[in-house]
């Protein structure tokens, strides 16, 4: 069984260490902070191995040759795994992808998942058998990352591609955004008691300092508006034709929320 050591750093960042007992191997899902992997990964006595990039931004890739640096030092490897089409704004890439590569963890076989949009090259990284996919900052809980660099047609697509996810999927994201999302989320579909009972919870976690990712994918479906831009009742409240047309009125509509 893998593992998932989640930690909070920099100022609303996650960190993931995955770690898979059986090879030994340990792969940071992006590099927020080096100097907190390293020390997060000595603590539990883990020995990093890997990395995997979702995006390029620098709250994502900016630890990656200090990280890398420290394996070397220790007389040990790390591979970075990054995205194809964001890779040449990134350090120290071994390996780019694209979607449908595979990327191994000893046994453990992620699949690479096109969810670009908030930038041009961003990735999500799914594991089948763990029922579990690293989504970075495509897909937040209640919310979905700024539209930077892509289209609106591009960044539903892939937001369609993580709804046809295994509805049993337990997603992570790579921000504690969740509290502010549900506010707007609220305003976007006021009558949706799933996501009532949601946002009641969330302030609840938050409110006792407990996390609110990761989280599952099956409630997403029912709460986030961003996924539910192709329901009917969200197309007639927000408009559009297409979902991609009534997800590029919400998205508007919470930049200036
Ligand atoms: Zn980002």
């Amino acid at each position: 069984m893998l593992q998932v050591h989640q930690f909070p750093c920099l100022s609303d960042n996650y960190g993931f260490l995955l770690h898979d007992p059986a090879s030994g191997e340990t792969a940071c899902i992006d590099t927020p902070d080096a100097e907190e992997y390293l020390q997060q990964a000595a603590a539990k006595g883990w020995r990093i191995t890997q990395i995997w990039n979702t995006h390029w931004h620098p709250d994502h890739a900016g630890g990656n040759e200090a990280i890398k640096a420290a394996c070397q030092r220790d007389g040990g490897v790390c591979t970075v795994t990054a995205p194809l089409l964001d890779a040449e704004k990134i350090a120290a890439v071994d390996r780019t992808v694209r979607d449908g590569d595979l990327v191994k963890l000893g046994e453990h076989t992620a699949r690479v998942i096109d969810v670009s949009g908030h930038t041009m090259g961003h990735i999500a990284y799914h594991l089948a058998e763990s029922a579990m996919a690293f989504v970075g900052d495509s897909v937040f809980a209640l919310g979905c990352g700024r539209m930077f660099e892509g289209t609106a047609p591009q960044f539903w697509d892939s937001l369609a591609r993580i709804k046809r996810l295994p509805a049993d999927t337990t997603l992570y994201c790579a921000h504690e955004y969740t509290k502010a999302n549900a506010a707007f989320a609220l305003h976007a579909d006021p009558g949706n008691d799933a996501l009532i009972d949601y946002a009641r919870e969330i302030d609840a976690k938050r409110a006792a300092g407990e996390p609110t990712v990761p989280f599952p994918l099956a409630r997403e479906l029912e709460t986030n508006p961003f996924l539910r831009a192709d329901d009917p009742d969200m197309q007639a409240r927000w408009g559009g034709d297409a979902p991609h047309e009534t997800f590029a009125a919400l998205r508007a509509a919470k930049d200036s929320f």
